[in-house]
């Protein structure tokens, strides 16, 4: 089961490609494991490409942590903390448990695999999906074995209370790069004061180590925020700039935009649109393959073009495994030398109420306008300050890559700070 976690996330988020960084994760993680009770699991720490703040944890030992959740830590003894802490739900075997009430219906076939309806919220990022069921008590448990195998590894454990700082304070923001962490995991001011408290039982901290300036050196130059390249969401509409194509998301659906597909999901996770190359040199070539699968029943379709491409039509519809009626639309359409796949699902008694807005979306396909300005990679950078300088100054000084409150959270310190000459500290720059 966590083999096919492993495989699943390295596919759909991908792994960040940065060897050294990925080392470096592995190396602080292994410590975590083999300080843990169950060192001799096969135990892997990845470094996956979403600018979520995430980590989770599969069976058997594979732990993942986002670039997103690296950049807003401030030293390896709280990358130390939170890998402990994913460590300590595999050690703890909470995850088995809950992917078991993960199972997701699959219809066996390409872009429904991860159906379910009524699963609302789940596909807000790829990586939360495997948050959903772990209970405050798993994760104040957690916490504590992650604060054991950290202390066991000579972490100073008054790190840990910081890590769940920054979280609240990203909280506090209301930031899209924390969907649905919080509605699971306890409230991190809680963790702040129980791992505070933990961290004064310790007695001696002698030789514990916090390695601020090694871990900062490790992120110099990581990828900030959502990745331009790798398409993303904006004003209600997907833009890719480098394949070059565009689509608008029927009003209020959520997107998410992983390595080898796009899933639109309707708020209430009563339908879904995926968006993935298709198989089939021609778009009726892979309507045909589409058509050719088992339980897909053709109702209708044509051929016509949509935004200069040549397209085909399939209207159909489908049983699940589980029995459930399900009615829809697909679009494969040729653009840039490559046959996509565009796919509407629903229940078929949700198709009439549904089903316009997804046909509309489906519709909207077509290449970027030639004066469409993209967005701009952004990445971290850490710079060491020739002079006393506040943050507002060194925002004003990203030219734009990064906003006072953001810079302040990801250094851990006030908006009104002034940081001394000699400091090292995070900045965004868009080179
Ligand atoms: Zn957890």
């Amino acid at each position: 089961m966590g083999k096919e976690m492993l495989t699943q996330t390295e596919q759909e988020t991908g792994f960040y490609a940065d060897p050294a960084l990925q080392s470096y994760v592995s190396t602080i993680g292994l410590g975590m494991a083999h300080a843990s009770e169950r060192p001799s699991l096969p135990w892997e720490y990845h470094v996956i490409d979403d600018a979520a703040i995430n980590a989770f944890a599969a069976p058997g030992g594979f732990v993942f942590v986002t670039r997103g959740i690296l950049t807003y830590l401030n030293s390896e003894a709280e990358l130390a903390a939170v890998l402990g802490h994913e460590t300590g739900h595999v050690t703890a075997r909470h995850s088995a448990a809950m992917i078991s009430e993960q199972q997701l219906g699959g219809l066996g076939m390409a872009g429904l695999s991860i159906w379910k309806p009524k699963l609302g919220g789940i596909l807000s990022t790829g990586a939360s999906l495997y948050f959903l069921n772990f209970s405050r008590n798993d994760e104040r448990q957690a916490d504590g074995l992650g604060h054991r195998y950290a202390l066991h590894a000579k972490y100073d454990p008054r790190e840990m209370p910081k890590t769940f700082q920054t979280l609240q304070r990203v909280s506090s923001t209301g930031s899209s790069r924390m969907p649905g962490f919080l509605s699971t995991h306890p409230d991190p001011g809680d963790r702040v004061v129980y791992t505070k408290a933990w961290a004064d039982t310790v007695t001696s901290f002698a030789g514990l180590k916090v390695d601020r300036d090694r871990y900062l050196s490790r992120i110099d130059g990581l990828l900030f925020g959502e990745d331009p390249e790798q398409g993303y969401f904006e004003s209600g509409r997907y833009l890719h700039p480098t394949l070059q194509l565009r689509f608008d998301l029927p009003s209020g659906w959520q997107g998410n935009n992983q390595r080898s597909q796009v899933v639109l999901a309707e708020p209430n996770g009563q339908a879904q649109i995926t968006f993935a190359a298709a198989k089939g040199n021609t778009p009726d070539a892979a309507a045909q393959a589409f058509l050719g699968q088992q339980g897909i029943q053709n109702i209708g379709g044509q051929r016509f073009t949509l935004g200069g491409d040549a397209a085909t039509l399939v209207q159909f519809a489908a049983t699940t495994s589980d029995n459930q009626a399900l009615r829809g639309e697909a679009i494969f359409v040729q653009h840039g030398g490559t046959v996509y796949q565009f796919l509407g699902v629903t229940l078929a008694t949700s198709w009439p109420m549904l089903g316009p807005a997804i046909s509309q979306s489906l519709r909207s396909f077509g290449p970027t306008a030639s004066n469409q300005v993209f967005h701009r990679r952004k990445y971290l950078r850490i710079v060491t300050l020739p002079r006393a300088t506040s943050v507002a100054d060194l925002a004003a000084q990203s030219g734009g890559a990064i906003a006072v409150q953001e810079l302040a959270i990801i250094n851990a310190v006030a908006e009104s700070a002034t940081l001394a000459t000699g400091t090292r500290v995070k900045t965004v720059s868009y080179r």
